[in-house]
C-alpha cells in the first residue's frame, strides 16, 4: 500500500513533472537564456532509470499523474519509448511540448498509450513567432495542433502572455476554444533565469479576464483540486479556457507538484533553490527513498521561499532566484 508522499503543511503530492531532456528546437525568449549550455548525454538519466525512478515514486508513494517535459521532450530520440514505459505503470500520463517535430512522432506516441498532450504557442503572427522562439514554425506548429485536435487527444494549448509582446493575441486565442473543444491557458510571465522578467512585463490574471469580458460573457468553471489553473467557458463554446496567474495570484496551498530534471535531481517546487540528486545515488545503488522524502519534507509554503512577485520586492525575487533557468526545469 503506498504511503502519501507529504511535506510539512501536510500537502500530499501526487503529480510528478519530469524533464527528459534540457535541449529545445526553440529557443523562446521567456525560457532559454542566449547563452544556455546543455548537459551532456551521460548526465541524463537513462530511459531505464527514468522508468526505474517513476516506478518507486508511483508504487510507493502514490503518484497518480506524470507528465513529461524538457526542454523540449521529443527531442530526445527515445521519447516514444518513454511514453510507453510510463503509460504501463497506469497513471494519467502527458506531455508538454512545443509541438514543432509532432507530425513526426504523434502516430507512435498515440500507439504508446498518450492521451493528453499539452502544446506551447505564444502568437498567431509568424513573424512574432520567429522573434519570441528565435527561429521560424508558426506554420508547422499551428498544423500539429489541429493534428492532435483531430486525433482526439485532449489538447491544451498554453499561451504565455508577455505585455506588449503577445498580449493583443489573446482574443485571437480565445477564437480556439469558439471554434474547437480545446483547452487554451493564459500563462502570467514568471521569472526565471536570464528571461529577462520584469514585474511591469506581467499581463495579469485581472487584466486577462477584463480584456476577455470586454468582448465575451463567460462563466466560471469547477477546478480541479490541485489545478494549476482557474477555468472558465463563454457558454455554448466546444472550448474552455484558463488562466495561471503565479505572479497575481499563486496557488500554492494544495500544491501536490514535485519535479525532476533531466539529470535527475528532484525539486519540490517550479522555484526551488534547493535540489536533490536522485541519480548519482541511484547510480551508487543507495536506497533512493530517503532523499526523496527528505526533499518533500523541506518544502516552501509557497514560490519556493521567494518572497510574492510583487512589484516593490522585484529586486529581491531577481536577486533569490534559483539559478536554473526554466528550459531545465521544465513546464
Ligand atoms: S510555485 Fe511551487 S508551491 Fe506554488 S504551486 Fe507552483 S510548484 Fe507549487
Amino acid at each position: 500500500m503506498p504511503f502519501p508522499l507529504n511535506d510539512r503543511l501536510g500537502r500530499t503530492h501526487r503529480s510528478l513533472r519530469i524533464s527528459i531532456i534540457d535541449k529545445c528546437d526553440l529557443r523562446c525568449t521567456y525560457c532559454m537564456p542566449e547563452d544556455q549550455r546543455f548537459l551532456q548525454r551521460e548526465e541524463l538519466m537513462t530511459r531505464e532509470e527514468i522508468a526505474t525512478i517513476t516506478r518507486l515514486f508511483v508504487q510507493r508513494y502514490g503518484i497518480t499523474k506524470v507528465r513529461l517535459t524538457g526542454g523540449e521532450p521529443l527531442v530526445r530520440p527515445d521519447a516514444v519509448g518513454i511514453v510507453r514505459d510510463l503509460s504501463g505503470l497506469g497513471v494519467s500520463l502527458g506531455l508538454t511540448t512545443n509541438a514543432l517535430s509532432l507530425h513526426k512522432h504523434l502516430d507512435a506516441l498515440i500507439e504508446a498509450g498518450l492521451r493528453s498532450i499539452n502544446i506551447s504557442l505564444d502568437t498567431f503572427d509568424a513573424e512574432r513567432f520567429k522573434q519570441i522562439a528565435r527561429r521560424d514554425g508558426f506554420g508547422t506548429v499551428w498544423a500539429n495542433i489541429r493534428s492532435a485536435m483531430s486525433r482526439g487527444l485532449r489538447v491544451k494549448v498554453n499561451m504565455v502572455v508577455m505585455r506588449g509582446v503577445n498580449d493583443d493575441e489573446i482574443l485571437r486565442f480565445m477564437e480556439l476554444t469558439r471554434e474547437h473543444p480545446v483547452h487554451v491557458r493564459f500563462i502570467e510571465f514568471m521569472p526565471f533565469a536570464g528571461n529577462h522578467w520584469g514585474r511591469d512585463r506581467v499581463y495579469t490574471f485581472a487584466e486577462m479576464l477584463g480584456h476577455i469580458g470586454s468582448v465575451h460573457s463567460f462563466e466560471k468553471l469547477n477546478d480541479d483540486p490541485h489545478s494549476t489553473a482557474k477555468a472558465y467557458r463563454v457558454p455554448g463554446w466546444p472550448g474552455t479556457f484558463a488562466v495561471i496567474s503565479t505572479v497575481t495570484e499563486p496557488f500554492c496551498g494544495d500544491c501536490d507538484r514535485i519535479r525532476l530534471t533531466a539529470e535527475g535531481r528532484m525539486r519540490n517546487c517550479l522555484f526551488a533553490r534547493e535540489e536533490t540528486d536522485l541519480l548519482s545515488a541511484l547510480r551508487r545503488g543507495e536506497d533512493i527513498a530517503p532523499l526523496i522524502e527528505a526533499n518533500v519534507i523541506a518544502k516552501h509554503a509557497m514560490l519556493g521561499g521567494l518572497p510574492q512577485f510583487r512589484p516593490e520586492r522585484q529586486e529581491e525575487v531577481l536577486h533569490d532566484l534559483s539559478a536554473r533557468p526554466m528550459v531545465s526545469i521544465g513546464g
